[in-house]
């Protein structure tokens, strides 16, 4: 990564990446244009605490391991391993005390869906959340939008609207479906590789 330039503007993207697909990458991309950000990170989240409980979600290492695949060699979007360093929970309020802890220069971007982007007051600490960034939110199909939180640094970017979802990509594999061009080639052969979604979880098996 190197030593980062004073008043770098850095965007955190967080996500289960379970796994990564083209939402997400062309929301990184054209997030980081429109803001002319440095670098957009996707933080990988260790134990997604909105999700715990109601699926099972693959290993960190195998989630980082994709999210590093996905993003290959474009320029400015990289793959974070902080939240999986840091272990436990993944609360964005500590990963962007972290970033700042290394740089207090640094203006942080924290990047959201629309749906992500309708629980931000539910968020461990979005106070700290609230002083230390600004959100970002991109609008994404089939989740109505969601109006400024009154009091926050607030943005909207236009992205293409892609309608995936991870959980339309594992019950793919699940039933053997083809996920070529919904992924980046490096992604599913990553899929291939580790064995993952070959088998749906419990929690969204057909009934
Ligand atoms: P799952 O179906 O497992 O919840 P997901 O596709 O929603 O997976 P996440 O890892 O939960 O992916 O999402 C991480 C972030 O990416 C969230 O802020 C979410 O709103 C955003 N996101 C996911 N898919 C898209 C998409 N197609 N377009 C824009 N944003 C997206
Ligand atoms: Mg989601």
């Amino acid at each position: 990564m190197g030593t980062p330039a004073p008043g770098e503007r850095v965007g955190l993207f967080g996500g289960t990446f379970d796994p990564p697909h083209v939402g997400h990458l062309a929301t990184a991309v054209n997030v980081r244009h429109e803001l002319r950000l440095d670098r957009v990170l996707l933080v990988v989240n260790n134990v997604p605490w909105q999700k715990v409980g109601s699926r099972e979600i693959s290993p960190a290492d195998d989630r980082l391991a994709m999210v590093e695949a996905a993003v290959g060699e474009v320029e400015g979007i990289e793959a974070s391993r902080l939240e999986l360093d840091a272990g436990g929970l993944s609360y964005t309020a500590d990963t962007l005390g972290t970033l700042l802890a290394e740089d207090p220069s640094r203006a942080l971007f924290v990047v959201l869906g629309s749906d992500a982007a309708a629980g931000l007051l539910t968020w461990e600490r979005a106070d700290e959340v609230r002083d230390r960034a600004s959100v970002v939110v991109v609008e994404r199909p089939g989740s109505p939008e969601t109006p400024p939180l009154p009091g926050w640094r607030w943005e909207r970017v236009e992205v293409p609207s892609l309608e995936v979802s991870s959980t339309d990509l594992r019950a793919r594999v699940a039933e053997g479906r083809p996920l070529d061009y919904l992924v980046p080639r490096e992604v599913v052969e990553c899929i291939a590789r580790r064995g993952l979604y070959r088998q749906a979880t419990r929690s969204e098996e057909q009934p």
